[in-house]
Parts: structure tokens; sequence; C-alpha cells
């Protein structure tokens, strides 16, 4: 709560920007999920307080694992599951529950995509407001994140910082790398203000810049990063990719084929892709598959083309859906449609 108040006050002193398909399961080698941790995880110990502003979460824990940590015992029983099961990621638990006003409730789910690449874009985080983040998306945010990770998902996240500051957009005159490297470090900020905010709810988490800022996160290691994964952190990755003249989405599709990610989620405030503005446009069509190539050659604006052509050369499947629907990020990774699938199968 307390925390809350002060990444209200937080948001409020920002100020505004200067300026789609099958795959083997488990296909990119990730472990399976041990459906033992997901029961005892997914017990409805979290107990919904909001306060009506956006502002507060409480959390009651009944259960030892709450905090994401399995004990030895779990990690052991998880080791010989794994070692039994190398194609399926099976899960039991309730989703949904306790947030969710559409909730799945079953048991013995079966992942499409077990590890996932969370894509969170600035501007999603800034709500309404048009610039910062506002604290009930923020908080939203971080509860879809902590229910797909109590339902048994790893979750990588990559955070964007258009919502303060985007290097394309800096004042005239101002060299464009040095407009980026702020871009970078307006993304750690978003970084550690999730990361505050999945702590709020209980959920052990790490975040690692692309720049190295000791004090305040660590250095993005790979292996480490996949370790945390194993270990069931959330891992949040800031600063991009450390270099000028990329966007976050190139970042985030780098680190997905580094974390050998099953899917690229990318989330959004639409629920998919559509062929023109569906804010402005009543008519606008939404695609439920697309082909690589179609978002290249019709100049769809799923995501920049470095970073599709990153995930088409890798196999990774992009899936573009609305985060701010709850339960989303569950379902999308069943397999559900959800928005809509970017892959090399798709309607073109
Ligand atoms: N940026 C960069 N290199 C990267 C990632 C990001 O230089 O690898 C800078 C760039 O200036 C960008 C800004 O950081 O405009 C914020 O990222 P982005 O625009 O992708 O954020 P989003 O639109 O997702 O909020």
């Amino acid at each position: 709560m307390q925390f809350m108040s002060r990444v209200g006050n937080l948001v409020t002193a920002a100020k505004p920007n200067v300026c789609a398909y099958l795959l083997p399961v488990a296909r990119r080698g990730s472990p399976p999920f041990s459906s033992s941790l997901s029961v005892r995880s997914s017990v409805s110990t979290v107990v919904d307080h909001h306060n009506g502003n956006g502002t507060g979460y409480a959390f009651h824990h009944t259960s030892s694992f709450i905090l994401g940590s399995p004990s030895v015992g779990d990690l052991e029983a998880d080791n010989c599951r794994r070692d039994r099961n190398h194609q399926l990621s099976t899960v039991s638990t309730t989703i949904g529950a306790p947030y969710s006003t559409t909730a799945i409730n079953s048991s013995n789910l079966t992942y499409k995509y077990p590890r996932v690449l969370l894509k969170i874009s600035g501007e999603a985080l800034q709500g309404k407001q048009g610039f910062g983040v506002d604290p009930s998306v923020l908080n939203h945010v971080a509860e879809e994140i902590a229910e797909a990770h109590r339902s048994g998902l790893q979750l990588a996240v990559v955070v964007g910082g258009g919502n303060y500051f985007r290097g394309a957009t800096a004042p005239k005159g101002m060299d464009r790398a040095q407009a980026d490297y702020v871009g970078m470090l307006a993304t750690v900020m978003n970084a550690l203000l999730l990361q505050g905010a999945l702590e709020n709810l209980g959920i052990e988490s790490r975040v690692q810049t692309a720049i190295e800022m000791r004090e305040v996160a660590e250095p993005y290691i790979r292996r480490r990063a996949i370790r945390h994964l194993e270990e069931r952190r959330v891992v949040i990755f800031g600063a991009g990719t450390g270099n000028p003249f990329f966007t976050t989405d190139t970042a985030a599709a780098l680190r997905a084929a580094e974390m050998n990610a099953n899917v690229f989620m990318k989330a959004t405030k639409v629920d998919g892709v559509y062929d023109c503005d569906p804010m402005k446009n009543r008519n606008a069509k939404k695609y439920e598959k697309l082909s690589y190539r179609q978002v290249c050659i019709e100049s769809l604006k799923v995501m920049d083309e470095t970073a599709i052509t990153l995930c088409k050369e890798n196999d990774i499947p992009v899936l573009v859906f609305n985060v701010m629907e709850r339960g989303n990020v569950v379902r999308a990774a069943l397999g559900h449609n959800v928005g809509t699938v970017v892959d090399g199968c798709g309607a073109v």
C-alpha cells in the first residue's frame, strides 16, 4: 500500500514525453513444470483488497510457496518429473482466481507455450494519462503476471520506455544515440516500477539491465536469467538491447530467442492487429492470423521489422493481445485465441 502510494507520487511527478502457429509443445527445450508446484501456488491465498483507487492489494500467505521459491523437496520432485516428461507442460490449477471475471476453472492444463517472453510497452503502462505510469494499469499488469506465474508459466518480461522518452522524438538537434540512451534509461524506470508492483504481490523477480547499473539491478547475463526462470522467478529486462538505434520490441525478440522462449507475447491496449486503427475506425478488420511476411509486406504496425525478422528467423510465434483483459496471458499460453497470431503459417 505504502509502496503504491509512493509509485503514485512518482508517476504524478513524471514529466510528459519531452519531446500466429502450431509449434511443438515445449518446442525450445523449456523445462515442463511440476503440477504440484502449481497446485500449491494456486490455492487462493491472494486476497484482493483493492481500495477503489487502484493503489492497494494485500496478500495473505497461507502457503509456503506463495513467494515463488519452491522448497528443495519441490525442486527435486520437479526434476524427476522433468526427466519423465520432456514434451508437455501440465499444470493443475484454477486459472483466473481470485481476480478474473472470466476465470478458467480447469485442472491438468497443458501449456502450448510454457516459457513466455512478455513485452509491455511504456505506452500501455501510461494508461489514459498520456505520459508516465498509471498506478492502476501497473497494478493490473503486475496482477496478470502474478496470476500467470502462479499458474506455472515461466515469465520473462521486457518493458518499453516510450511513456517517458523515445530517442526518435528527442528535442531537435539532440544526438540520436544520446537520446536513445535516455530512452533506455526510461525503460529501467518502468522495470523497477514493475518489480516493485510484483514484489507487492509476493512474486519474486529479478531485474536485469543491458546497461550495467549494479546498485539497482543485475547486469544482463543470459545463463543467470534462464536460471532465474527455472527457479520460479519472474525476470524483467531493462535498458533494451543496450544499444542505440534499436527498440524494445527488438530487445524483446532478442531476449525471446536467448531465453529459448516458446512465444513472444506483445501486450497492448487493443485485442490484436487490425488493418487500420480500431480506435479511429469502427469498421477496422481484425486479423486472427498473419504470417511474418505479410506483416512486413503490408507494413502492419505489429512491431518494427528488425524485431519481426528476428522472430521469423528463430521461429518464435508472436501473439498480439489485450493485456487489460484478465487472464489473457494464461489463455494465450494455453493456445486459446485471444488476439492475433503472427507466425510462419499465417494467412499469407
Ligand atoms: N532504446 C534503444 N535501444 C534499445 C531499446 C530502446 O535505444 O535496444 C531506446 C529508444 O530510444 C526507444 C526508447 O529506448 O525509443 C524506449 O523504447 P521503446 O520506444 O521501444 O519503448 P515502447 O514504445 O515499447 O514504450
